[in-house]
């Protein structure tokens, strides 16, 4: 569909004998926050490695904007505007917030030492002005090592911002996360979705937070696509249940 930003048809991806995603499909549309959720294990991360090109697939396709991607390599796709934050938390620790921000943009990779010296005022600027949309601009001097757990999930939010993404990728941002500071992350998702018009891709175990977020939510279990719906439909679908009820030890 020609209003699809990203169209995963029939991926499969095997790790031996361990078919961890077998021919899934699924759709995001320009503009929209669209969840994943599944019990451990059923394949989430391994899509999300697949989308952005760290795993090569066996099998289907993954359109991004109308064009294949499933052969380009890492940094071919992040310039194409697909940027992912890591299921466990990545920061720095000894460099403040604003700091952080600066390492994140793709040319800090020309060595840090260079950076320091030749930062344009622009990237400053819009980096401070990311660190206000997280509610961090009270930080930007503060050791990130520093920060709470929540706070730091919102610095790394903020640090992918700066690859200006059209599709962002999270893997379970609000996982080990406070309740109060799961309102702010929330809140930053929409804003970036309402405001600065990026899509969104959301794994999330935590219902609750889907319904606030998502139109569309996807239901992986042992590698396949078990259901796709609303939140509310989810929520109510009795093998999506199952499949979390089964997983428990
Ligand atoms: P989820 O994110 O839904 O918890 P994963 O995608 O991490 O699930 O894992 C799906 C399955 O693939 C699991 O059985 C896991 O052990 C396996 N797996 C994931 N990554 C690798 C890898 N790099 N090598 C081997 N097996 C892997
Ligand atoms: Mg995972």
């Amino acid at each position: 569909m020609m209003n699809d930003l990203l169209a995963v048809r029939g991926v499969s991806k095997r790790f031996g004998g361990v078919l961890a995603n077998h021919e899934i499909s699924l759709r995001v549309p320009h503009g929209s926050i669209v969840g994943l959720i599944g019990p451990n294990g059923s394949g989430k991360t391994t899509l999300f490695h697949s989308i952005v090109g760290y795993h090569q697939i066996d099998g289907g396709s993954i359109r991004f904007d109308g064009r294949e991607i499933s052969r380009l390599r890492v940094p071919e796709i992040a310039r194409l505007g697909l940027v992912r934050t890591f299921q466990q938390t990545r920061v720095f620790g000894k460099m403040n917030c604003l700091q952080n921000l600066l390492v994140s943009v793709p040319h800090a990779r020309e060595g840090l030492a260079a950076m320091w010296t030749r930062q344009p005022a622009d990237v400053t600027q819009r980096a401070r002005q990311i660190l206000h949309l997280a509610g961090l601009q009270d930080q930007l001097g503060q050791r990130a090592a520093d920060l709470s757990f929540g706070q730091q999930k919102l610095l790394e939010i903020a640090m992918a911002l700066m690859n200006e993404p059209r599709l962002l990728l999270l893997d379970e941002p609000t996982a080990g996360v406070n309740p109060v500071m799961i309102e702010s992350l929330i809140t930053l998702l929409r804003d970036i979705n309402a405001r600065l018009g990026i899509t969104l891709l959301v794994i999330e175990h935590n219902m609750r937070v889907m319904m606030q977020l998502a139109g569309h939510v996807y239901c992986l279990a042992q590698g396949e696509l078990l259901a796709q719906g609303s939140p509310a439909q989810i929520t109510g679908n009795r093998k999506v249940i199952e499949a979390y009820l089964g997983a428990q030890p």
